[in-house]
């Protein structure tokens, strides 16, 4: 079948969907998603989204300092303020699109606070399930745009370059079953995290960094990878052997929730005058240390001083699932523990969301704008995906009708085998977690990059049109990113722990 499109966005979250409805109707878009599209990390976002609504300046330049601390000054300014800047535009535009935030009696929106911002300042929808809501409500927008074509089940497994290297498409494998390409005079990359690199993570595992290994074999710039952010709270249960955690979202600290740890010390005076509500970097290596003092693998959120009905009715999601594992909030500690959350860095691009590859956008997590420096402030995130989903939608309706329509191609037969790719897998995920993890040696993340060297001429040699070679091929090529930045930066910064 012959695909051909103005835009090809590949991944349907929050990037993806809002970058979607953004670009002009006259312009006809393919959206795609490997699952369907409640499988994303935008469904599970659960504190909400930062916007400094005030026009008091001190608080709007609150916002930018704040998330210049978080990243450790590492940041690109000009991205902060722009995402400052537009904050505001960004709220407007989700709720002329449907989305509803949480308000009080008097029809003010609610806000909460979380780690490394100096206001309340973060608006929730559904109490603690912020990106289910703003996504969900986001693609049924999609149904009243006959211009956007969605196809689910649907992954993106190369770019497709022309002679004078400009990005004209991708090839696609449809329900595992249909190989084809999907032409297009631009491509967006929206396809998110990277969680499952890791042994344990808070991400959907559908995150095996396919967007930046894509970017990466196309010969894309890849900035800040060693800027992976470890979320301090993910819950902590032994008998778990699933490699998805559950998030314990940081706004439950906003509300008042401390940390404790195994011998039933609070633990953050030591390390940061703003205690529980430190950026995120500092609360999970204190949570590192005092699990290495205390020889355990875990801490506690103590909620026991708080009033259950509140928590019950603020916090419904996390609620419910604590009660599901015989764990009443206000009433019993909660054990937690750091385990991988957020990619700081990703396929760089500019303030348009180009990428130093022709005709090629990234947005979203798997972008890397500059705004998160080396380490992310809570709640910018949400936001990064709709003010730079804009911004690349805007340049594309800008400049699209001087772009050629590009020549179909005929994609490379591959061979197709069965093949068990869960051990290679597992063990990325084994050393990724010990070697470059919160805390990094020399000797662990060139121990590790080594291994991701061999693993790396296996798969090359071994080509096979599945969805699972090509997830392994993406794990390990985000994995040597990883640990080859992090070799190259030897200081500690952010998050990015090195002993030596
Ligand atoms: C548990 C949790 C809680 C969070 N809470 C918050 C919060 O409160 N506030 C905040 O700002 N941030 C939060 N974050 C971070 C934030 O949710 C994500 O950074 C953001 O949603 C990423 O959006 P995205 O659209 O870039 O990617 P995603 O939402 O992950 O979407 C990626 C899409 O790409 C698709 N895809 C991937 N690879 C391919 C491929 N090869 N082919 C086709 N499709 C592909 C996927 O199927 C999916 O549709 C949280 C993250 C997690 C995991």
């Amino acid at each position: 079948m012959n695909r051909s499109y103005d835009v090809l966005i590949i991944g349907a979250g929050l990037a993806g969907v809002y970058t979607a409805l953004a670009i002009d109707p006259k312009y006809t878009v393919c959206l795609i998603a490997k699952e369907s599209v409640s499988h994303s990390n935008s469904m599970l976002a659960q504190g909400g989204i930062a916007a400094e609504l005030s026009d008091d300046p001190i608080r709007l330049d609150s916002h930018f300092h704040d998330t210049l601390k978080a990243g450790s000054n590492l940041n690109n300014p000009e991205a902060v303020h722009f995402l400052v800047k537009n904050a505001q535009d960004a709220i407007a535009s989700l709720v002329s699109l449907g989305i509803q935030f949480d308000k009080d009696e008097h029809q003010r929106y609610l806000l909460t606070q979380e780690g490394g911002h100096s206001y309340r300042r973060i608006l929730h929808s559904g109490g603690d399930a912020s990106g289910y809501h703003a996504t969900k409500g986001l693609t049924q927008q999609i149904n009243l745009h006959p211009n956007i074509e969605l196809l689910e089940e649907t992954i993106a497994l190369d770019l497709l370059l022309d002679a004078s290297k400009r990005v004209i498409g991708a090839s696609v494998l449809i329900r595992d079953a249909d190989y084809e390409p999907i032409m297009a005079k631009v491509t967006i990359l929206a396809t998110g995290g990277i969680g499952s690199v890791y042994g344990a993570t808070t991400n959907d595992l559908s995150a095996t960094g396919d967007g930046i290994g894509m970017a990466f074999r196309a010969g894309a710039n890849i900035e800040d990878m060693e800027f992976v952010q470890f979320h301090p709270t993910a819950l902590y249960d032994e008998s778990q052997t699933e490699r998805r955690r559950f998030l314990i979202s940081e706004a439950l600290r906003g509300e008042g929730a401390y940390l404790i740890n195994i011998e039933k010390q609070r633990f953050m005076s030591k390390y940061h005058p703003r205690l529980e509500m430190a950026p995120r970097d500092i609360v999970s290596q204190a949570i590192y240390r005092e699990m290495y003092d205390t020889w355990t693998d875990h801490v506690y959120l103590d909620t026991r001083h708080l009033d259950p009905s509140y928590l019950e009715t603020r916090f419904p999601t996390i609620f419910n699932h604590l009660q599901s594992k015989h764990i009443h909030m206000g009433k019993d500690l909660i054990p937690v523990a750091p385990c991988e959350h957020f990619i700081c860095g990703g396929v760089a691009v500019d303030l348009n969301g180009e990428t130093s590859v022709k005709n090629l956008y990234a947005v979203g997590e798997t972008a890397h704008t500059g705004v998160h420096g080396a380490n992310r402030l809570a709640s910018n995130s949400l936001l990064e995906c709709v003010v730079f989903g804009q911004a690349a939608a805007n340049r594309i309706n800008q400049t699209l009708e001087h772009i050629p329509i590009p020549h179909p191609v005929v994609l490379a037969e591959l061979p197709n085998y069965h093949y068990n790719y869960k051990p290679l897998r597992k063990k990325i995920g084994d050393y990724m977690d010990e070697y470059a993890g919160i805390v990094r040696t020399k000797e662990g993340l060139s121990l590790t990059r080594t291994m991701l060297e061999g693993l790396r001429d296996s798969l090359y040699k071994a080509p096979n049109l599945t969805r699972y070679y090509y997830e392994a091929l993406n794990l390990v090529e985000t994995a040597w990113l990883i640990t080859d930045h992090a070799l190259t930066r030897e200081d500690s910064v952010g998050c990015h722990f090195r002993i030596n």
